[in-house]
């Protein structure tokens, strides 16, 4: 892969012919270039032409709150027959282009045959319901089981924005990677690919067991926090607003906030980083994330873990990412560009992704794990 590269547009929008790819779905994003071997060049700074701070203005508008922040509950408009009508025929429409992953399991196994599949899952809206108090979006037991049986038969990571801590707390499940602030930081498995990596240090995981930890935006640690008290001053006359330490960036949620507040929120957002041209400023659903410019995403995380764990080899390998977030997208262009794995976007509303696949929601998602664990074990028998 080319770090090289700049990501910065994460929701494409095509309308090329449609065509098949080597993973056996139509795409009309082919052809790609092949990604190349992981680069350990991890400090590449992206140019602040691309994101900063116009990016950041544009990123902190009024209209980019809206987009970015798709309602994740009924509205009373869907109370109305013909809106939910024609609701219901948009979103078929949109299955076209992004089928189910669930109706479309069978091709997906057809092509993991003789792969190890790997398994990357956001945890937001992906794992849990999107929820009014960012604190407490729980995944249910049932969800945990189903996480908990799934990693058992496949190599699984969680790569979440919270901190790797908060995402742990929340999971509560051994026998994973975790991935917390968008990929940067990693702990994952002792290897000689992870010892040979610089930013890589040796640690122990909560259960004594010996890992690396892979923290490319180390250096940032005290100007986040510095933020961090900032964002937390300047915003806490705004009810609603919630300002979350996510260790290598901070989220400020909106969720909570009146509406005519929002651009509030994201003049004062902007006003602390117009200090800090280091840092920028990206959108996730109702929350506004200030992080590191440095050339790392989830993208780059996933391609970084499965080098660690030895699975960069597309011919045998079927990595599966599932997600909800504009930054999943950078972990679905990896796979799509790569022409190797599976991205599958959690979502009830349309909306253009680099994924393959989709998934309505965590239930979705949750019957989605369940039949690959259930495939595993009809396949091993065999
Ligand atoms: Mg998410």
């Amino acid at each position: 892969m080319d770090l090289k590269s700049n990501h910065t547009a994460p929701v494409v929008a095509d309308s090329a012919p449609i065509s098949k790819s080597r993973l056996g779905v139509p795409s009309s994003l082919l052809p790609y270039s092949s990604s190349g071997a992981f680069s350990p060049n991890l400090f590449l700074t992206v140019p602040r032409k691309k994101n900063g701070i116009l990016d950041d203005i544009r990123a902190s508008s009024l209209d980019a709150m809206k987009s970015s922040s798709p309602p994740h509950k009924k509205t009373r408009d869907f109370n109305n027959d013909l809106v939910a009508a024609d609701t219901d025929v948009a979103y078929r429409t949109w299955m076209v282009k992004y089928p189910s992953a669930l109706t479309s399991f069978e091709q997906i196994t057809n092509f993991a045959k003789g792969k190890r599949i790997a398994l990357f899952l956001d945890y937001d809206g992906t794992l849990s319901p999107i929820v009014d108090n960012p604190d407490s979006a729980f995944m249910s037991n049932d969800m945990r089981a189903a996480v908990k049986k799934v990693a058992k038969c496949f190599p699984t990571a969680i790569i979440s924005g919270r901190s790797r801590d908060k995402v742990y707390e929340f999971v509560g499940l051994t026998d994973l990677y975790y991935a917390g602030s968008h990929g940067m930081d990693i702990m994952g498995p002792v290897t000689q690919f992870s010892d040979d990596h610089s930013n890589c240090i040796r640690s122990t995981d909560k259960q004594g067991k010996e890992v690396n930890l892979f923290q490319p935006a180390g250096e940032f640690l005290p100007m986040i926090d510095e933020v961090f008290n900032l964002l937390v001053n300047n915003t806490k006359e705004i009810q609603g607003a919630k300002v979350e330490n996510n260790k290598f960036c901070v989220s400020v949620h909106y969720r909570n906030v009146d509406e005519k507040n929002w651009t509030t929120v994201a003049q004062c957002v902007n006003k602390v980083i117009r200090s800090y041209p280091r840092l920028r400023l990206t959108h996730g659903r109702k929350v506004l994330e200030v992080r590191p410019v440095i050339n790392w995403d989830k993208g780059k995380a996933v391609t970084f873990l499965l080098e660690s764990l030895g699975l960069s080899n597309c011919d045998n390998v079927l990595p599966i990412y599932v997600g909800d977030d504009r930054t999943d997208e950078d972990a679905f262009k990896v796979l799509r560009e790569g022409n190797c794995g599976y991205g599958i976007l959690v979502s009830s509303v349309p909306k253009e992704s680099n994924a393959f696949f989709s998934l309505r929601d965590p239930q979705e998602v949750m019957e989605f794990l369940k039949s690959l664990v259930i495939w595993k074990k009809t396949t091993s028998a065999l």
